[in-house]
């Protein structure tokens, strides 16, 4: 099955149409052997830092790096940004392994659940007072719920000490986030950027390679400071994903600005949840009832486990890939990437498989 057919799973995900020509353009090119201390791989990672800040509306004076993946910012962050504990918010599995990667580094570490349907409550909120970073998943793909840009906001202004600290690995790419508003953002290109996995960007303000220079921790490959003078002249610490750097470039070349891409997904958004809200059977239903603290990006549906199953085989029949359910979900829903690799057309076949057998 091309990666083209209908594929609605939220991570990896449809990568763009245009990838496989740009896979025959980096062979053809001789971009595949390339010696990442090369002249040419410096000209394509500054490219691509560029059109990263351009396209998704990234401050000039923030710091782009490139990783392997979400999981790795995971344990730079707790390594070189945090001496004694970080503080995490969460309310799905993503966040949750965030917690948990960070405290088997620092085990000081602690956090807050709350409820899927909810709000972060940031007025009320108990932080300890000597936590290094506060941690939040602005899109948890796991059940679909996403933090709004306000409450990201709120916890800025009422926790001005931490560095904040944003997981934003289903949602970069595909909707305009505020960066300014946060410390440190981060996201692997499998999800909202139509990429292969292998490669993630992580985005970080000016205070917080401040404060890596300040804790000036140089113990591993990916120690933050050595990464950040590595990338004063947009190299990296090791031989970093180059074909997937050069897909990253060529698909940020033909993006339109991030402006553009988040009013098309949030209206897209809308629709798929007055459809399955409106049109679909009762046995199905959104498994997050608050409009408010729904993502944009991924969509979870609910039902008996057994229904749940057999929408995924029947849709399968259709070449119709649905994402499982995730961690605490995992078999009483199913997934619907809203990526924006994913054209319009194949959300009405999508929407009438669902007409034809659920409605
Ligand atoms: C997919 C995902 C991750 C993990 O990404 P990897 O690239 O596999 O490390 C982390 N956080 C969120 C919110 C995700 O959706």
């Amino acid at each position: 099955m091309p990666d083209t057919a209908l594929n609605f799973y939220p991570g990896p995900s449809r990568v763009y149409d245009q990838v496989k020509d740009y896979l025959n353009m980096a062979f053809d090119e001789g971009i595949l052997g390339i010696q990442h201390r090369s002249e040419k791989f410096v000209e394509i990672s500054k490219n691509t830092v560029a059109l990263l800040k351009k396209k998704l509306n990234i401050p000039q004076d923030y710091y782009v790096f490139f990783t392997s993946s979400a999981t790795e910012c995971w344990e730079i962050l707790t390594q070189s940004l945090v001496k004694q504990k970080s503080f995490h918010l969460y309310n799905g599995a993503f966040g949750q392994k965030w917690l948990e990667y960070a405290r088997k580094i620092r085990p000081e570490s602690t956090g807050v659940a709350f409820d899927v349907n909810a709000e972060i409550n940031v007025a009320d909120l108990q932080v300890p007072t000597d936590v290094d970073l506060l941690c939040i998943t602005q899109n948890e793909t796991s059940n679909g719920t996403q933090v709004k840009e306000p409450t990201i906001l709120n916890l800025f202004n009422r926790f001005p000490d931490p560095l904040i600290a944003v997981d934003a690995t289903s949602s970069m790419a595909g909707i305009n986030l505020k960066y300014i508003k946060a410390d440190i953002w981060y996201a692997s290109v499998q999800k909202c950027f139509g990429l292969p996995a292998g490669l993630a960007v992580l985005v970080c303000s000016p205070r917080t390679i401040f404060r890596a220079k300040q804790i000036n921790e140089r113990r591993y490959y990916n120690s933050l400071v050595m990464m950040y003078e590595k990338m004063l002249n947009y190299q990296t610490t090791h031989t970093p994903n180059v074909l997937n750097i050069y897909l990253l470039n060529k698909v940020l070349e033909q993006r339109p600005l991030i402006k553009l891409t988040d009013k098309d997904i949030t209206q897209r958004a809308h629709q798929l949840y007055d459809f399955f809200q409106e049109q679909i059977t009762g046995n199905l239903s959104l498994l997050i009832e608050n409009p408010e603290v729904r993502s944009y990006t991924v969509l979870a549906v609910k039902g008996e486990p057994k229904l749940v199953e057999e929408v995924k085989k029947k849709a399968a029949l259709q070449g119709i890939t649905l994402g499982n359910g995730y961690g605490a979900w995992a078999k009483n829903t199913f997934r619907i990437a809203n990526f924006p690799a994913i054209p319009d057309a194949e959300y009405e076949v999508l929407k009438n498989f669902f007409l034809k057998n659920y409605a």
